[in-house]
C-alpha cells in the first residue's frame, strides 16, 4: 500500500485542491472537490465574457471548446465526433432513451442498481408505449447475474439499459461481460457511467457500449451543470434526436432542415461555455494522473475505508459485489444516517445519504433504510479515512 502511495503523489494532488485546505471531503460521488484549474479556467472565462462579450469570448476560445470533445473521445477511447456536450448526465441519458422506439410488448432489461431517474423514464415510457421492463436478478455476490441476463434475452428485448457503478454502494457492475452479450444479441446497450467516469477507466471498446453518460461534477472534478454523451456511429444514424433546433439541425429550405451527423444532434446551441470550459481542463487533469492510476488508488482507499468502518463496533458496511470501488455505504445501528450525517458535517467531514427511493430495486428490496454514503478519491489521505472512522465512533456515544 505505501510503495502504492509513494508512485501516486498525493501531496500534489492535494495541493493543486485548495478544497482540501478546508474539509475532509467524502462526497466524491456527489461532487468532488475541483482541482485549481478547473476553477481558474471558468472564472477566466466568465471574465472575458464580461470584456469582450460572450460571443467574442466564445469565438476565442472556440479551438478550446472544440478540444473538449476531443478530451472525453480520449478518456473513454471514441471517436470526437460521438461525443455530445449537455448541462448534466441525466439529460444525456435520456437523448439517447426518449429517441429510441418501443412498442407495446417490447421489453427493456435493467439492472437492481439502476439509478431512479433513469426507472422513472422507463416508467413513463412503459405507461406511452406499452415497453415492459425486465429488472435483471444480482447474483450471490450483489453483482448483476449475466446468466440470468442471458436467461432473458429474447427477439422482444429492445434496449438493455444498466448503472456501472451504482450512486448507493461500492459494487462495479459487470459491464464489460453485459456489453458482450447485447453485442451477440444485437440489442442496444445503454450505460449509466455517472460513477465510473473519472474514476473508474473507461474504454467504450472493451465495454461494448452503444451509449454511454456521465456527469462533469462527480469524479472527473469538474464544474456543476456539464455532462456528456458518448453514442457509437451505427446506434446514432438509427436515432432522430426527440428535439432539434438550429444547432442539431440547419434549415436548408423553406420547407425543408438537414440533422447534423455527429452526435452534436442531441445537444442544442445555448450552453454555458465556462462550464464546457471547465469540464474540458477537468478531463484533461484526469488524463494528466492516468485514469489506470485514479482507479488503483481510489480501490485502494475504498478498501482501507471498509476496513476501518467495519472495526468500529455497531457499524455494518452494505457494498456489495466481487469487484467494488471507491463508494463506501454503512449505518450506525441506533443512528439514523441522516443524523450521521449532519453531525459528520459539523466536524467538516463531507459525506452524504443514500435515500431507498434513489434505488428501490436495490436498496429497498434489500430492506435496507437510508445509508451513509463515505466516496474517496485520489487526494484523500489514511488519515482522513481515520478522521472519519473516529468520528463515527465518537458519534455512538
Ligand atoms: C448522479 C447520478 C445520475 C445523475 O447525474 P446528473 O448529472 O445529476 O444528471 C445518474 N445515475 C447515477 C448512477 C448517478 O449516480
Amino acid at each position: 500500500m505505501n510503495c502504492i502511495q509513494q508512485q501516486f503523489d498525493v501531496a500534489r494532488a492535494r495541493m493543486e485542491t485548495p478544497g482540501c485546505t478546508q474539509v475532509t471531503h467524502l462526497d466524491n460521488a456527489g461532487t468532488a472537490l475541483p482541482p485549481a484549474t478547473v476553477t481558474d479556467t471558468m472564472v477566466a472565462h466568465l471574465r472575458a465574457e464580461a470584456l469582450r462579450g460572450g460571443y467574442r469570448a466564445a469565438a476565442d476560445a472556440a479551438p478550446r471548446l472544440s478540444a473538449v470533445r476531443e478530451s472525453i473521445a480520449t478518456l473513454l477511447n471514441a471517436g470526437s465526433a460521438d461525443i455530445a456536450l449537455a448541462d448534466s448526465a441525466t439529460r444525456a441519458w435520456q437523448a439517447v432513451f426518449y429517441a429510441l422506439p418501443f412498442r407495446p410488448g417490447d421489453r427493456i432489461l435493467t439492472c437492481r442498481a439502476e439509478y431512479a431517474s433513469n426507472v422513472i423514464a422507463f416508467l413513463q415510457t412503459a405507461e406511452r408505449t406499452g415497453v415492459r421492463i425486465d429488472v435483471v436478478d444480482d447474483d450471490a455476490d450483489g453483482q448483476l447475474d449475466v446468466a440470468d441476463l442471458r436467461r432473458r434475452l429474447d427477439e422482444r428485448v429492445r434496449l438493455i439499459a444498466i448503472t456501472h457503478v451504482p450512486t448507493q454502494g461500492g459494487l462495479v457492475n459487470p459491464a464489460e461481460e453485459v456489453g458482450e452479450i447485447a453485442r451477440e444479441a444485437g440489442v442496444p446497450f445503454l450505460l449509466d457511467a455517472c460513477q465510473s467516469a473519472g474514476q473508474l477507466d473507461l474504454d467504450v471498446e472493451r465495454l461494448r457500449c452503444d451509449a454511454l453518460s456521465a456527469p462533469g461534477r462527480k469524479y472527473l472534478r469538474g464544474p456543476r451543470g456539464t455532462g456528456f454523451l458518448y453514442v457509437r456511429p451505427e446506434l446514432r444514424e438509427r436515432l432522430q434526436p426527440v428535439v432539434l433546433d438550429l444547432h442539431s439541425a440547419t434549415w436548408t429550405h423553406p420547407d425543408r432542415y438537414r440533422v447534423r451527423e455527429s452526435a452534436r444532434k442531441f445537444e442544442t446551441w445555448e450552453h454555458n461555455v465556462a462550464a464546457a470550459l471547465g469540464l474540458g481542463a477537468a478531463v484533461d487533469h484526469a488524463l494528466s494522473w492516468g485514469t489506470a492510476a485514479i482507479e488503483e488508488r481510489v480501490g485502494l482507499l475504498g478498501r482501507r475505508l471498509r476496513e476501518l468502518l467495519s472495526q468500529v463496533p455497531g457499524v455494518r458496511v452494505h457494498d456489495q459485489g466481487t469487484r467494488r470501488c471507491g463508494i463506501v455505504t454503512f449505518t450506525v445501528d441506533g443512528v439514523p444516517a441522516a443524523e450521521v450525517h449532519d453531525l459528520l458535517a459539523k466536524a467538516d467531514i463531507n459525506t452524504s445519504v443514500s435515500l431507498p427511493e434513489y434505488a428501490r430495486y436495490d436498496l429497498a428490496a434489500r430492506g435496507l433504510p437510508a445509508l451513509v454514503r463515505a466516496s474517496v478519491h485520489y487526494y484523500n489521505t489514511d488519515a482522513e479515512l481515520e478522521r472519519l472512522a473516529e468520528a463515527v465512533d465518537r458519534l455512538r456515544g
